[in-house]
């Protein structure tokens, strides 16, 4: 398996059967991005909300390579009615898709389609947990404050091995947040995340690295640059 950070909360995850999962494809206006779009090929792509830093190049992905679009009931509306193979579940609810296990699962945060001309509803902003065909479970946050579901449902009931939380504070969490629900979530390893693309959510990674670590040395946290992978 290969996850590939393209800075912000964009991700690429390779299975090891080769499927290319893109979550939150922010890359063409991403600052932090040292990708084209035209690099990402995909076979699926999750968008966690409607913001335009998390929605980013979707459609222009899924044009290309015709990758099926997950999302919310809203979002899927919307891109169906462009034409695309979007495929919408809502919180709670999963979807089996190649040998891949996607559930959505809670998010505090608004979700607006705001990449549209006509700002629309967009329903309700949402996180991912992945089970790949090896069982290895990823949890994507999307953008989120801390809560508790973080600790009963998301830690205790999809005890995800992989957890990737924003801290770069004013939109969501900040590092001490992030650190608090590091413990709840629980899993082996911890990737920061929403951190440095702009000047607003400026933040050390460090400074999150070693709040969890004081807390609990059992969770190991991944800090990486955008463009760099982390394997197993
Ligand atoms: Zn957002």
């Amino acid at each position: 398996m290969k996850l590939r950070w393209l800075g912000h909360s964009a991700f690429e995850l390779i299975s090891r059967e080769n499927l290319k999962i893109l979550i939150d494809p922010f890359v063409s206006n991403n600052p932090a991005c040292p990708l084209t779009v035209e690099e990402l090929d995909a076979d699926i792509i999750c968008v966690t909300h409607g913001h335009a830093d998390h929605f980013g190049d979707t459609m222009e992905i899924a044009n290309r390579t015709g990758a099926i679009i997950v999302g919310n009931h809203e979002h899927s509306v919307y891109l169906a009615r462009q034409g695309f193979d979007s495929q919408g579940i809502n919180i709670g609810g999963s979807i089996k898709l190649y040998d891949i296990e996607i559930n959505m699962v809670d998010a505090k945060h608004s979700s607006d389609m705001d990449f549209i001309d006509e700002i629309g509803a967009g329903g309700s902003a949402s996180g991912y947990i992945i089970k790949l065909e090896n069982g290895r479970k990823i949890y994507h946050s999307g953008d989120t404050g801390i809560f508790v579901d973080m600790r009963e449902v998301i830690g205790e009931i999809y005890q995800p091995d992989i957890a990737l939380i924003p801290i770069g504070d004013r939109y969501t969490m900040g590092p001490k947040d992030a650190a608090i629900a590091a413990q709840w979530i629980n899993p082996e390893i911890v990737i920061p995340m929403h951190y440095n693309t702009f000047p607003v959510i400026q933040q050390e990674p460090t400074e999150f690295a070693e709040r969890v670590e004081a807390a609990d040395s059992k969770i190991r946290v991944v800090i990486l640059e955008p463009g760099q992978l982390y394997r197993e």
